[in-house]
């Protein structure tokens, strides 16, 4: 690389400062693993109360920033800190906007300013740079929260002599949250009504921040190569398929990494036991604690146990999952389940341990160490989702020796290879149709495979040597971004 060049994340969160999916992963390891390869990466995200209380420790940097919001102006305050590798981070504090119980809603559903909150952000994001004098090569946006950004560089921002050569990347997480608001709030971020038709942000009728970052990024990834294609299809475009294949020649689908210096069973500081693939017995004494840590019939030690740690929506596959529930248990098998989300999944989980006393664990919020413990302690991971833009949990199960079962989708399909007993090729199960017989028939596939304790054990440790890292799909990224700079705009 010829000479450094500055990349800004923008991320609606960021782990460990704010997390609420995979996202916050992607976006609290990535900036790491570009400096690695020689890239200036710095990292801006909102203050949220969770960043207060996370005892993190932040320097107040600048005061009294004013950003226009709608006819007025608004002033926020500008921190910094650093991710534990030493990545600069940014909070934007403003604390009617951002210091909340959650990050986008409480259980009656999305906070009714959203638009607000986010639109304030980028907006702010961009005034901050300016204001700070942090020259920006590449601003890299992450889902709709941000999908503003490369829509002010293109139209209010355009004549600003300090963005003159600001690229941006678009990365899409999800196509299902979109972003939708109605046309009216356009007014509060400033863009010209003129950019509300159908080739803009428009999105039958109303404003998709989605959409937005779709449209008016220099370039979009997605986090799979075939999520990548997936969504370029009216089956899984969800809508936006259209606007997608019109910027396919601009659209690439990168595989997430995993972060081994978080997720890894050789160094877990989360895990009372540390084992590795040299080392396996400490999994076994994960698994009897996970056991106990659950609630569970210190007998269900003998007998396989299966994972879920998941968001519970429909997407991740909740409702195979509550039908075939109660057939894994017939089978002898135990289940651990982690997870928070849509009331009615949760109330429905709930009530599985309740039917299953014993042999079915479940904990309903969002609990880090216990995602990790659970990733130790099972011997199975069940990954159903009807789709998977990439997943993350099925990565960290093969480092843990944690063998996964996932539905052939998206990035589960780009990274979990069906066991072929013959070959001893492969690393998972998998099943294709989204129907509780197909995953059923998945999980007893891995179940009567586990009974060969020896191959199974091969396949556990293969697993775990494994490399999902984020070096090579950091030199992707880096890729896009050279081609970037070298771009006539
Ligand atoms: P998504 O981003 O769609 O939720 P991913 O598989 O990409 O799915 O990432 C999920 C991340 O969130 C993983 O790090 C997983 O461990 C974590 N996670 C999901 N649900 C919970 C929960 N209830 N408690 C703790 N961590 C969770």
């Amino acid at each position: 690389m010829s000479g450094k060049f500055n990349v800004l994340f923008l991320a609606p969160e960021v782990a460990p400062f704010a997390k609420t999916g995979g996202l916050a992963d992607v976006a609290g390891s990535l900036p790491d693993a570009l400096r690695r390869q020689g890239v200036d990466a710095s990292i801006c995200l909102p203050l949220y109360r969770t960043v207060k209380e996370g005892g993190f420790r932040l320097t107040r940097m600048i005061a009294g920033l004013e950003v226009p919001l709608g006819a007025g102006k608004l002033a926020c305050t500008i921190w910094s800190g650093e991710t534990s590798q030493g990545t600069p981070v940014y909070f934007i504090e403003r604390e009617d906007l951002y210091d909340r119980p959650n990050l986008y809603r409480n259980p009656a559903g999305d906070y009714y300013d959203n638009f607000e909150r986010f639109t304030f952000f980028s907006r702010a994001v961009l005034h901050f740079a300016q204001h700070a004098g942090i020259r920006i090569d590449v601003i890299h946006c992450h889902d709709w929260q941000t999908g503003l950004v490369p829509v002010y560089l293109k139209t209010l921002f355009r004549g600003e002599p300090f963005f003159l050569n600001t690229t941006s990347v678009f990365t899409i997480h999800n196509i299902g949250y979109q972003g939708l608001f109605p046309p009216e709030k356009l007014r509060l971020s400033g863009i010209p009504y003129s950019e509300f038709h159908p080739e803009g942000l428009e999105y039958w009728g109303q404003v998709s921040l989605l959409k937005a970052g779709i449209v008016y990024s220099d370039v979009i990834t997605t986090v799979s190569p075939r999520y990548g294609k997936e969504i370029q299809t009216a089956e899984m475009g969800l809508g936006m398929e259209g606007i997608l294949r019109k910027r396919s020649d601009s659209l690439y689908g990168i595989l997430n990494g995993a972060d081994y210096s978080q997720w890894d069973p050789a160094v877990d500081p989360h895990l009372p036991v540390r084992y590795s693939a040299e080392e396996l017995k400490g999994k076994k004494e994960c698994k009897t604690l996970l056991i106990s840590e659950m609630g569970m019939n210190e007998r269900m030690a003998d007998k396989p146990l299966l994972g879920f740690i998941s968001r519970l929506s429909g997407q991740k596959g909740c409702d195979l999952l509550l039908r075939v529930a109660h057939r894994v248990i017939e089978d002898g098998a135990g289940l651990a389940v982690l997870g928070a989300g849509e009331e009615h999944y949760e109330k429905a989980v709930a009530k599985l341990a309740e039917d299953h006393p014993g042999r079915i664990g479940v904990r309903i919020g969002f609990d880090e160490p216990l995602a990790h413990r659970i990733m130790a302690g099972s011997d199975i991971l069940l990954v159903p989702s009807q789709y998977e833009p990439c997943g993350l949990t099925q990565l960290y199960a093969l480092r843990y020796g944690t063998i996964p079962v996932v539905r052939a989708t998206g990035g589960l399909a780009d990274t979990i290879t069906p066991f072929d007993q013959a070959t001893r090729e492969g690393n998972g199960f998998r099943f294709e149709s989204f129907e509780p017989e197909s995953f059923f028939s998945a999980i007893r596939q891995a179940l009567s495979l586990y009974r060969k304790v020896r191959i199974w054990r091969q396949l556990a440790v293969s697993g775990m040597k494994a490399d999902f890292s984020w070096d090579r799909s950091a030199e992707s990224y880096l890729e896009i971004y050279r081609g970037l700079l070298t771009w006539d705009h």
